[in-house]
Parts: C-alpha cells; structure tokens; sequence
C-alpha cells in the first residue's frame, strides 16, 4: 500500500485529504503541532472513515528543523498543507514564517527522501493579488504590490519557493512538484473546528451581523472537491509541474445570502447596499476596508488545469454552503 504524509492533520482541508485518503486505499501519516491531539483527531475522523491501521501520527512544527527527514521517510508522496490561515490585518512575520519555513523544511526533506510527489497547497491568494480582475493558472500575485495582506505575501513567497528551489536542483536530485490554488473553501468540517474560510463566508451573514449584502464578488469551491484535487494532482501523471488554480464559481454576496434563505436561514442580509454605503461606512468599520476595493467587480476565473488535466467537473458549492450553515447551527456557532 503506497503511504501519504499530510502535513498539519488537525486542519480543515487536510483532515479532508486524509478521509479521502483513506477510503482510496492509501495509508497516512500525519504531522501534528502537539501529540495532545490525537485522540480526539481519531474521534472526529472514526466518525467518517474506518481509520484502523490506516493512519500514524508524527510531531513537527512548521517552525522547527527537528524531525521532518525522518518523519517523511517510508513515504511515496507529500501533501503540504500545514499553513497558518489568518486574514486581513496581522504581523507579517507570524505568517511568512512558518508558511515560507515550513515549506521549505518539508520541501527539502520531502527531496531528501526521493518522493514521487510534493503536492503544495498553495492559494488563490498567491494569483489575485496583480491588480487584474480576471485571472488563469499562469498568473501571480506581485510582492510589490504595497496593498498585500500578510497572508497573500505568505502564501506567494512559500509557492514561489516551491518553483524556484525546484528547478535549482541539479536534475539527478529534482522530484515531482504540483501546487493547488484553491479560493475560498467552503463545507463542513471533519472535526468539531470551523475553518475561518467558513466564518467569513458563511457565520458573518448567517448571524445577521452583516444586515446588507456589499456588490463584492466572491470565488467559492467545495472542500471536498479540494481534497479530490489534491489526490488528482498527486498521481496524474500530466499534473507534475503544473499549477492548478482551483474554483467552481464565482458568485456575489446576495446569492450566498439567497441559497441560505432558501434553505431556512431567515436572518441573513436581504438587501444589497449601494456601493457608496460601503465606502462611507468603511471609514468607520475597518473590516469593510477589504471589501471597497471589491466592490462591483465580479473577478473572472478561468480553472483550465483543473478541467484539462485533473479531469475535474465541480459542482458540490451550494450544497457546501448550506451544509456549513448546518453544522455551524448544530455547533450553537450561530
Ligand atoms: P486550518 O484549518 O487553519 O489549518 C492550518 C493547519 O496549519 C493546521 O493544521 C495548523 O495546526 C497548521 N499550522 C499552523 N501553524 C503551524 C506551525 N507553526 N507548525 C505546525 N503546523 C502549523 O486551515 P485550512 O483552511 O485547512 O488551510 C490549509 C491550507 O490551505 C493552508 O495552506 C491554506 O493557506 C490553504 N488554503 C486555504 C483556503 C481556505 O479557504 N480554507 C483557501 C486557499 C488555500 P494547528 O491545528 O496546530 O493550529
């Protein structure tokens, strides 16, 4: 049976790429920040997949040298996921660290162990961030570009990484990379832990503490969908080397709003403000700042790797969304 390493097990997307993991046949091991979380990493994952004897765990830390060779030896793949997810305002070094570092120490063990391929989470946020509105597998966000958020710098160095350390090594030492862009991911969580990606899609506008819908755009795609990429990209064999910026659609705020209405969520916003109520208001309400840029303008995506290579026809969104305001109400979240 071949073995897959999962780096940062306890994460939203990659608890997903281990229960897909396991219902394909491949047995997994994964890193953890802290041993203390393995039992109740087993109790969330027994309740959808039969783990037994299928999965071992190790501990590392983004941030540390110590372990990941030999953790990662005996492996046949990688899929880094391990990153930390903090949008909006933060200390640029609390995120580049361990997303720029981590990825370089799993990267390098990764190597050293010859594995037949490192898949990369990487992010939409290392593509948008170029001041265009209409984006491919082929674009990058510009790092001096000075309206970045830590998040997307983190993300665009730790990929640009990947590309580069790749292709300086002498070609008896280069092993297979890929890197998945995924947009906002939304569905429920494996664990009883909510993604940020799902508070800020779905919890804002399900509590009613945003009372109108801003004109922004918004690109969504399933987690399941994801993990599914992820597997993809790590045996197809025309995947190696290639970027796969990852997206069902693109929708505006209100339609979010519109399918959770339709599925019994009455508080959510009904009315879509007028852009210039945003900007006023934005002055006042600095997590609006984000949006003014937005507003308006509907991005326009166009996932060709995806479709061509990974052979992917996405269409589990809007029962994502309804799914993860289920289980934030079944949580008391909202
Ligand atoms: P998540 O649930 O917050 O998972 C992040 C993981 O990174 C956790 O396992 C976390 O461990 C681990 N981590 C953070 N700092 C660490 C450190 N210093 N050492 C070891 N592990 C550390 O977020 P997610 O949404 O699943 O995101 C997973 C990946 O997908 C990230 O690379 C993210 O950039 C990417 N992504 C996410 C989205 C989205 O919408 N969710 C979209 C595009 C790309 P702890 O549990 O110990 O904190």
């Amino acid at each position: 049976m071949e073995k897959v390493f999962v780096s940062g097990g306890s994460g939203y997307i990659a608890l997903h790429c281990i229960k897909q993991l396991i219902e394909q046949g491949y047995l997994v091991k994964t890193s953890l920040r802290s041993l203390n979380k393995v039992d109740n990493l087993l109790n969330c994952l027994s309740r959808h997949v039969d783990c037994t004897g299928k999965i071992e765990f190790c501990e590392l830390n983004l941030l540390n040298d110590e372990g990941w060779s030999e953790s990662i030896k005996g492996c046949d793949y990688v899929l880094h996921v391990a990153s930390p997810v903090i949008p909006g305002r933060a200390e640029v070094d609390e995120l580049v660290k361990p997303a720029l570092g981590g990825l370089q120490r799993c990267l390098k063990a990764a190597v050293e162990n010859k594995v037949k391929r490192f898949v990369m989470t990487s992010s939409f946020a290392a593509i948008y961030g170029n001041g265009k509105s209409e984006f491919n597998d082929d674009d990058w966000t510009d790092l001096t570009n000075e309206k970045l958020f830590p998040y997307e710098i983190s993300k665009t160095k730790a990929e640009l990484f990947l590309w580069e350390h790749i292709n300086s090594l002498d070609k008896s030492e280069r092993i297979e990379v890929c890197a998945i862009n995924p947009v906002l991911v939304v569905g429920p969580s494996l664990s009883d832990s909510v993604s940020i990606s799902n508070r800020i899609a779905i919890k804002k506008l399900l509590t009613g503490s945003i009372p109108f819908n801003p004109k922004i755009s918004i690109s969504l795609v399933d987690v399941k969908d994801v993990a599914l990429a992820h597997i993809r990209a790590m045996k197809e064999k025309n995947a190696a080397g290639k970027r796969f910026l990852l997206s069902e659609k693109t929708i505006w705020c209100s339609d979010i709003s519109n399918i959770l209405y339709d599925n019994g969520f009455k508080k959510v916003p009904r009315y879509t403000a007028p852009n210039w109520l945003i900007k006023f208001l934005s002055i006042f309400i600095s997590s609006l700042r984000m949006a003014v840029e937005k507003l308006g303008k509907k991005e326009v995506l166009h996932t060709n790797n995806v479709r061509n290579i990974l052979k992917l026809n996405l269409k589990g969104v809007d029962q994502a969304i309804v799914s993860s305001a289920k289980q934030l109400h079944d949580l008391k979240l909202v």
